[in-house]
């Protein structure tokens, strides 16, 4: 009987966050629920059809005739670290079904790979030990990782079949969650064991210059992706790590996984002997508040297109709070016309919104709750131009097709600029994100976004420029702000080595 159509029974989950261990913001089991918290069945209706991790394995197996097991798929975006009960009750909930499950051939599991949780700082190694544990050392488990993934010796100590992101902004979840998929099923077909080769390096580079269409990570995937041109090279993955996580496992790193050792330490060899070479090339000199602005100001494009002042230091996807102030001081003071600001997160002031509703004008007292040491309050007059749930799907191309959700919306307008309010912290990834309230972005001259790179994927095509704003908040490129004590040292750029 022909091998390929066995139908086999494979298990999929999905377990992820990017967890800030110096923000003072905890990840609750509501965080999950906000973002996606899903089990059985329901992980289809959620991810069927999306660019997602979730979505290539499905599609994968659908294809291939299997039979599909949803298990459990919970993600919140990054924020301060996994509370423990949060953390504990996914990992039941997850080992549980997996055990419920019965006979399964294997398992597909997407997991970003900097979680933490104030007990375990390598949450991901540990999950997939109880994993072993409990379905035995020879269960095929194939997993794909953010590319910001603080990746453990633990985690490589029981399965090789790792697939790391290759892009960022993140448009690759989906192509990986394919080959994850596919290399499970050709493993389950030929019984042709992988090897992983993992390089760990003692380097932290920041992610403000980890894009994957110019500079250093750029030249890193593309010399990965000459290396998987070699047929006996599966994935070759760069992992730029998340230097935000106070843990001993925090750092860059190789896998290599192919089904010839010595062709998987050699390809490992190289690509990290490569990312050590080159680490300077990620370190940028970041223009702060003021001169930002005065920059945004004297750029004239024609035709007109708007400038990203990216606020990196308070980008949500690095774990920012979402509600730093100072960028939108600045703008305020300066009377700044044309100018679209978002978002602001500040479920209070959003509250004020939706009592006094579209039309009204109200004093708000406007973020600088939840990390107030970079900034205050601004204490503002806001006129109530729209109002809506804020739901929404994506348009891509990043996640295309997920549903949003950000606990309400509201668009007001303060002086000369408009702002969105959101019930939580989010970055501005996708165009829908003010266009569902109305909002077009392409018409303003200045957009200040709380973002890093991710938006790029959407917003590059409609802007004329992007500048990163060296401000403060829980994201900031400078490492020096933070007090690290369990990183293990030395460790470049904080150490000279
Ligand atoms: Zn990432």
């Amino acid at each position: 009987m022909d091998k390929s159509l066995v139908k086999r029974r494979i298990g999929i989950a999905f377990f992820y966050h990017e967890s800030h261990t110096f923000s003072p913001v905890r990840t609750g089991i509501q965080a999950f629920y906000e973002e996606g918290y899903h089990q059985g069945d329901a992980i289809f209706e959620a991810y069927r059809g999306t660019k997602t991790e979730v979505g290539g394995f499905i599609e994968v197996l659908e294809e291939a005739n299997q039979v599909l097991v949803p298990l459990v798929c919970a993600a919140a975006i990054p924020s301060g670290m996994v509370t423990n009960e949060a953390y504990e009750e996914i990992k039941t909930k997850l080992l549980t079904s997996l055990r419920d499950a019965g006979e399964l051939d294997g398992l597909l599991i997407a997991m970003h790979g900097s979680m933490v949780t104030p007990k375990v700082s390598d949450p991901e190694g540990e999950l997939l030990d109880e994993i072993y544990h409990l379905k035995g050392s020879s269960f095929p488990v194939a997993v794909t990782l953010d590319m910001h993934a603080n990746v453990s010796y633990r985690m490589l100590s029981k399965t090789a079949m790792f697939f790391g992101f290759k892009t960022y902004p993140h448009v690759d979840m989906y192509e990986q969650g394919v080959h994850a998929a596919r290399a499970l099923l050709d493993f389950l077909t030929t019984q042709q064991p992988f090897y992983a080769a993992f390089r760990k390096l003692p380097m932290m580079p920041p992610s403000v210059n980890m894009r994957t269409d110019i500079g250093p990570m750029a030249d890193m995937v593309h010399a990965a992706i000459e290396a998987e041109r070699d047929p006996d090279i599966r994935s070759a993955s760069i992992l730029g790590g998340f230097p935000y996580c106070d843990i001993p496992e925090a750092g860059a790193s190789v896998i290599v996984v192919s089904t010839n050792r010595i062709k998987a330490e050699s390809v490992a060899s190289q690509l990290a002997a490569k990312l050590w070479g080159e680490r300077e090339r990620f370190i940028l000199a970041l223009p702060g508040i003021s001169q930002a602005v005065d920059d945004a100001l004297q750029q004239d494009t024609f035709p007109p297109k708007p400038i990203a002042l990216a606020d990196i230091a308070d980008n949500p996807l690095s774990g920012g709070t979402g509600d730093v102030t100072a960028l939108l001081e600045e703008l305020l003071n300066r009377d700044t016309q044309d100018v679209l600001f978002g978002a602001l997160n500040d479920p209070d002031s959003l509250q004020a919104c939706m009592q006094a509703g579209e039309g009204a004008t109200i004093a708000l007292s406007l973020g600088g709750k939840l990390s107030p040491e970079f900034g205050k309050p601004l204490e503002v007059t806001a006129n109530i131009i729209r109002l809506t749930d804020g739901k929404f799907r994506n348009t891509g191309p990043m996640n295309t097709g997920l549903q949003i959700d950000t606990k309400c919306a509201a668009h007001i307008r303060i002086q000369h600029l408009d702002l969105l309010l959101t019930g939580r912290a989010l970055s501005a990834n996708d165009l829908e994100f003010f266009r569902h309230i109305g909002l077009e972005p392409s018409n303003y001259k200045i957009l200040a976004l709380k973002v890093k790179n991710h938006f790029r994927a959407a917003f590059d095509p409609i802007v004329s420029q992007v500048i990163y704003v060296d401000g403060p908040g829980l994201a900031s490129n400078q490492f020096k702000h933070f007090t690290y004590k369990n990183i293990p040292r030395p460790i470049w750029p904080l150490d000279d080595i």
